[in-house]
């Protein structure tokens, strides 16, 4: 079903099956001449058969239809081929482009993983059930590459493309300035809180990500359109609270950490996770990765800030309070 945000503005409610997510929203722009879709939902039937709906409710022409893709994980990006038609044009982030290359392997995140404490005989099942492998697009897509500034024209929508690195490293999010809308894409949720994570050690994503918060909180916006749930709720509030929630993240890290010695895996381990299972080892295997990945972010975070200290000496990285 289409629901209508404002005039020629219109949002599209994609289901996004077994993710803590619960949905995506797709924003449907139309324009005179073309329209434009901004993120797809998951390549797998259920999303389509929605984002069909939806289309043919707008009576959208996908042969006079171009896309903005925010980022590239596959519940943004997945759909789009089948979706696009051959005079598509299909915006994306020229840094987040990397990953589609089709040179890229798993591998270095297996290793990286694995350094981090992450059980050796699990992790192929992590890949495989991990939602990026078995959901995006089947092929790589043709983009139309942007960066920070680029500006995407629509209909009476005029949308400058804003890099916000942090959720990933090509994160964009989208500013009318007339109008005063801002599409967050995964960088401002207001119900959940984005999901940071890293996974090598020469990206501190938490860094990127609340220097990215504070690039946005002074832009004049009335209207912030996210990637998933709602959007009823004020920009700088809702900076001031994620700011917040991962400060005090990062100091929850810190307690679990205490004077002890460990791994990610394990700090991961005995953090707390809003989700519905008794022990860590009830997580399923995808949540216990992204988890992982998070208490990274987190790691990468208070070390560059001093606080901890890695020792990359034994054949799994350790952290420790710095004395
Ligand atoms: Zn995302």
């Amino acid at each position: 079903m289409a629901d209508e945000i404002m005039k020629s503005l219109y949002r599209i409610v994609v289901p996004l099956p077994n993710s803590p997510l619960k949905d995506l929203n797709s924003y449907v722009i139309k324009g005179e001449d073309r329209n434009l879709i901004i993120d797809t939902g998951f390549n797998r039937s259920v999303c389509y058969e929605a984002m069909k709906k939806g289309l043919d409710e707008l009576d959208i022409d996908l042969d006079r239809t171009d896309f903005m893709l925010t980022h590239m994980h596959a519940d943004h990006t997945g759909l789009v081929l089948r979706l696009a038609s051959e005079s598509s044009k299909i915006y994306f982030s020229r840094i987040d482009a990397r990953v589609f290359d089709k040179d890229i392997s798993w591998q270095p995140l297996i290793d990286f993983a694995e350094l981090n404490g992450f059980p050796a005989g699990e992790l192929q099942k992590a890949i495989a059930s991990h939602p990026g492998l078995k959901y995006s697009p089947h092929e790589i897509p043709v983009f139309t590459l942007v960066d920070d500034g680029d500006v995407i024209e629509c209909g009476s929508y005029r949308l400058r493309c804003v890099a916000t690195p942090g959720h990933t490293k090509g994160h964009i999010c989208l500013y009318e300035e007339v109008k005063k809308i801002f599409f967050s894409g995964d960088h401002i949720l207001f119900d959940i809180t984005p999901h940071i994570e890293s996974w090598a050690y020469d990206t501190n994503s938490l860094a990127d990500y609340i220097a990215s918060l504070d690039k946005i909180y002074d832009l004049p916006v009335n209207l912030v359109l996210p990637g998933h749930r709602n959007f009823q709720g004020s920009l700088k509030k809702r900076i001031d609270e994620l700011k917040i929630h991962h400060r005090e993240r990062a100091d929850e890290v810190l307690k679990v950490l205490g004077s002890e010695t460990l791994n990610a895996y394990a700090i991961a381990a005995r953090m707390t996770w809003d989700i519905d299972c008794e022990t860590w080892e009830d997580f399923p295997i995808a949540q216990r990765w992204f988890a992982t990945g998070e208490a990274i972010a987190h790691l990468r975070y208070l070390e560059g800030e001093g606080r901890i200290t890695r020792d990359a000496t034994e054949k799994i990285v350790t952290f420790c309070a710095t004395s």
